[in-house]
């Protein structure tokens, strides 16, 4: 059997082993150390943002974000539905509440209309939410003028999860960076990737330093181990920066080569009948992290995005459904949840083609040409 296409696995940049080296060469092989500063400052420039804490993983930087903002036990915290729980999960940490909003379809990420809705609602039930935390999806930035007017008009901060959209930007801005916190993450299947692990972004120095405080256990100015607060293990490791460290100096390569996967799909197979891919705005510059498309059986003669997802596999080549709705999700769905249609239209008919920055054009050949089989 020919060797397993990945949906989106790990891509080294070659300087990687380099920095890996140095961290030895010096033993800092902990969660502290040079890579660490060199990484968040040049991941801090990269997005032309102030501060930057270099953390384990994008779900712990969404979970400082809210301890910082003050959320607490019984608050609302509004949510897109249409992700991954990695985006949700921390609400449940912080023994909160999440509120989920339903997707528009021009981006595929939270519409404004149902945020205003909800927070309207939520207000008449005798609850201003406290936060929103809002999804740009695939590395397709939402439509943050409207969603940030909303949040100003209202007085809600922003926690935007740019996990998956490192390198893309909105009029010119890096995503990430229009919040009152911007999270990254670098897990193995991302843009890039640290082996594992993420970032918190702020223009504000005194939340960033309190995200490393609180990442690294609490410790109080004390020549012992003092503590005051409840802190967390959650810094990034001096090897796993310098692993970052070699992976920015290729991210924009990166984003050149998912785009690149993204129009090769396109151009083969857009002009097919019940076919359709996730739209970029103008205005809009996304990484294209993951290219997705949408299967219609209606107008597909039939064709499921299931049918194309088993004929893939049988050649060992993963593809993946879209993200599950939360409010669809077993421990999710008694919350409170606004809309809903959309993101279960895109779930239903949506797939994930795999779309690794080191994919081959002949693999990118082979791939559309099962396809096109499939549906003509
Ligand atoms: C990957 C991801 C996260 C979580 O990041 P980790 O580093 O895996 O914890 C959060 N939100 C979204 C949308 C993601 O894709």
């Amino acid at each position: 059997m020919s060797k397993r296409i990945y949906l989106s696995p790990p891509h080294m940049g070659g300087e990687e082993l380099t920095y890996i080296h140095q961290a030895f060469d010096t033993n800092w092989v902990s969660p502290a150390g040079p890579h660490i500063d060199t990484f968040e400052k040049e991941l801090a420039t990269y997005n032309g943002m102030e501060y930057c804490a270099a953390l384990s993983s994008g779900t712990a930087a969404i979970h400082l974000a809210l301890i910082i903002l003050g959320i607490k036990h019984g608050d609302e915290v509004i949510c897109s539905t249409f992700t991954f729980s990695g985006s949700c999960n921390p609400i449940a940490y912080v023994g909160a509440i999440p509120v989920f909003v339903d997707s528009e379809l021009e981006t595929w990420n939270m519409d404004p209309v149902l945020l205003e809705e909800a927070i309207l609602d939520r207000i008449r039930k005798g609850k201003k939410p406290k936060a929103i935390i809002l999804v740009h999806l695939y590395g397709m930035p939402a439509k943050l003028n409207e969603l940030m007017a909303i949040s100003r008009k209202y007085e809600i901060p922003v926690i935007e999860d740019a996990a998956e959209a490192l390198g893309s930007t909105y009029f010119g801005q890096k995503a990430g960076t229009f919040g009152d916190f911007g999270v990254y993450s670098f897990n193995g299947n991302k843009i890039i990737t640290t082996s594992g692990g993420g970032a918190l972004v702020s223009k504000n120095e005194d939340w960033i330093k309190r995200a490393r405080f609180l990442a690294t256990q609490a410790r109080d100015a004390a020549p012992h181990y003092q503590h005051s607060e409840i802190g967390y293990n959650y810094r990034l490791s001096n090897i796993s920066a310098g692993i970052g460290l070699g992976q920015l100096k290729v991210l924009d390569d990166r984003v050149r080569q998912r785009r690149a996967n993204f129009d090769f799909y396109q151009a083969a197979l857009s002009h097919l009948p019940g076919i359709a891919f996730q739209p970029e705005m103008s205005g809009s510059f996304a990484n294209r992290w993951l290219t997705t498309m949408l299967i219609d059986p209606s107008k597909s003669g039939g064709v499921t995005r299931e049918d194309i997802r088993l004929a893939l596999e049988k050649e060992n080549i993963e593809s993946r459904p879209l993200w599950k709705p939360m409010h669809l999700q077993p421990i999710f769905q008694q919350f409170p949840n606004y809309g809903g249609g959309v993101s279960e239209k895109l779930f239903e008919q949506g797939l994930c083609l795999p779309s690794g920055s080191a994919l081959k054009e002949d693999e990118l050949r082979i791939m559309t040409i099962l396809i096109l089989d499939l549906l003509s």
